[in-house]
């Protein structure tokens, strides 16, 4: 973090507009849900607030679940995304025949998304859905639209409910933007 910046935060979604739209996204994906169990994935580490609060609320809805983890990253240590998506985590469960669901915490470029995806088809599931909380239509660079999206918002860089900015602010119950301030100008 360049130490000459301040970090600002302005409030974007609410701790109660995300538990609103969390419940009505899982109750729309139970709707859907026509298998034997649900197997979901989460990509980390951004979606594991996310994540955490879906499960929960699955088995509200009664859904057998499996839960795994992908290790996928596509952003340095600042807001710029590199551009290469590494998966450094597979996971080790058999996807084979199921259903299964990928969450992510949010659709940018639509790299790692559409990577990942790609890797888990090859493995013949029954059903791959993704679901992502955030989507910023805006920033795509390879064409990718999620089957569940939890808010569309501007192209602006955000943090909290489990997204960072470099490696801080994920334990935030709601969602804000991200701005810089420089400590040397005046207001
Ligand atoms: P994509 O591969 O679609 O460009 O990027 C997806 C990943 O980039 C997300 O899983 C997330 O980790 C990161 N990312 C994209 N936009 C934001 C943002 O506004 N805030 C944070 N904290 N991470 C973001
Ligand atoms: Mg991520």
């Amino acid at each position: 973090m360049n130490r000459n910046q301040d970090v600002v935060l302005k409030p974007l979604i609410t701790e109660f507009d995300l538990k609103v739209r969390v419940g009505n996204l899982v109750r729309e994906i139970a709707d859907d849900f026509n298998g034997d169990k649900l197997i979901v994935i989460g990509l980390l580490k951004g979606s594991f607030m996310f994540l955490a609060d879906m499960v929960r609320l699955f088995y509200v809805h009664n859904i057998p679940l499996l839960i795994d983890f992908i290790v996928a990253s596509s952003y340095g240590a600042g807001t710029e995304s590199s551009g290469e998506v590494n998966m450094t985590r597979d996971i080790n469960t058999d996807i084979r025949s199921k259903w299964v669901l990928l969450v992510d915490d949010i659709l940018d470029t639509g790299r790692t998304l559409n990577l990942v995806s790609r890797q888990l088809l090859k493995r013949k599931p029954a059903v791959l859905k993704t679901c992502v909380l955030l989507d910023k239509p805006d920033r795509r660079v390879i064409p990718f639209q999620a089957d569940y999206v939890g808010f569309t918002i501007p192209d602006k860089f955000v943090v909290g409910y489990g997204l960072d900015y470099d490696s801080h602010y994920r334990e935030l119950p709601y969602l804000s933007v991200v701005s810089f301030k420089n400590r040397n100008s005046e207001s």
